[in-house]
C-alpha cells in the first residue's frame, strides 16, 4: 500500500531510512556483510528484500530492527535517529516501533497463544489487563481467536506464524520486519500468511520482508535485490530486474 504516511509537522515520516550503512564483522579475513547501502522505506509500503545467501539481507534485517548497530552510516526507524542511542533507547525503539516475524517462529513452548502475542507488549510498559484485551485483538485480526488458550505444540506450524504474527502487530509498530516467514510451510500454509501480511499492509502497517519466495516478492510493492552486500537493483528506483 503505497501514500499512507505518519505526518509529523508538514513532512511524511519514513518507516525506515539507511544512509551509507557498511556492516563489517571482526574476523580473520573480517567479513564485510553490507557495503554502503541506502534504503529509504516510506510509510505503508510493502517491501521485499531478496538476494543470494549470503548477500547480507539479515544483516539489512538486524540492523533496520536495532539489532545490530552499523560500522558505519545513518538508520532512522519511524523518524527516529539510532546512532546517537543508547542501547536502551535501542530496546525501546524495538519495543514500540518495531514488530519482528521469524523463518522458527520462537513462541514460548509453555505460553497459551494469548500469552505469547501479550508478551509482545511486555517491554512497551503496558498493564497486564490492557496486553491481554490488546492479544486477543490481535489474535481476532489474524483469524486465531479460537486458538487463544492453545499452545504453540498444540498448533500447527501456519497458525504458529500467524501468532507470531499477531506478537509483531499487538504493540502497532510503525513497521514489521519479517526474515523467511513462509521459510518453515509447505506452499499453501505459506500463501495464506502472504495474502495475511498483504492485509496487514492493506491496513497500513509497512512491511519489508527478507525472502527467497517468489510470490511474496512478486505481491510486494516494491523489491530490493542484494548481492555482495550492496543493492543490486531496487524496483523503486527501475533498472533491470
Ligand atoms: P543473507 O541473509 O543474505 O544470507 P547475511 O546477512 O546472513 O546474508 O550474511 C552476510 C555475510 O555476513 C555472510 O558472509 C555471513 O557469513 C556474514 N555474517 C553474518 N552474520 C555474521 C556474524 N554474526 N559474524 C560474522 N559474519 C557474519
Amino acid at each position: 500500500m503505497k501514500g499512507v504516511s505518519t505526518v509529523q509537522g508538514n513532512s511524511p515520516v519514513n518507516a525506515l531510512e539507511l544512509h551509507g550503512v557498511s556492516k563489517e564483522y571482526p574476523g580473520s579475513p573480517p567479513v564485510v556483510a553490507l557495503r554502503s547501502v541506502s534504503v529509504t522505506v516510506g510509510a505503508g509500503e510493502f517491501t521485499a528484500v531478496v538476494g543470494p545467501s549470503g548477500s547480507g539481507k539479515s544483516t539489512l534485517l538486524a540492523i533496520a530492527g536495532t539489532l545490530e548497530r552499523p560500522s558505519t552510516g545513518t538508520v532512522r526507524v519511524a523518524g527516529l535517529a539510532l546512532q546517537a542511542m543508547p542501547d536502551s533507547g535501542l530496546a525501546g525503539v524495538r519495543a514500540g516501533r518495531i514488530g519482528f516475524v521469524f523463518q522458527q517462529f520462537f513462541l514460548v513452548p509453555g505460553a497459551s497463544a494469548l500469552d505469547n502475542v501479550a508478551n509482545g507488549l511486555l517491554y512497551a510498559g503496558v498493564p497486564a489487563a490492557q496486553r491481554a484485551a490488546a492479544a486477543a485483538q490481535a489474535l481476532a485480526a489474524v483469524g486465531l481467536s479460537h486458538r487463544a488458550s492453545h499452545r504453540p505444540g498444540e498448533l500447527s506450524g501456519g497458525e504458529r506464524q500467524r501468532v507470531a504474527l499477531a506478537r509483531a502487530l499487538v504493540g502497532r509498530p510503525a513497521i514489521i520486519l519479517a526474515d523467511e516467514p513462509t521459510g518453515s510451510l509447505d506452499s499453501a500454509t505459506g500463501a495464506d500468511i502472504l495474502a495475511l501480511l498483504a492485509q496487514v499492509n492493506r491496513r497500513g502497517t509497512t512491511v519489508l520482508v527478507v525472502t527467497h519466495n517468489l510470490e511474496i516478492a512478486q505481491a510486494a510493492d516494491r523489491t530490493i535485490r542484494l548481492r555482495d552486500g550492496q543493492v543490486e537493483y531496487d524496483s523503486a528506483h527501475g533498472g533491470t530486474p
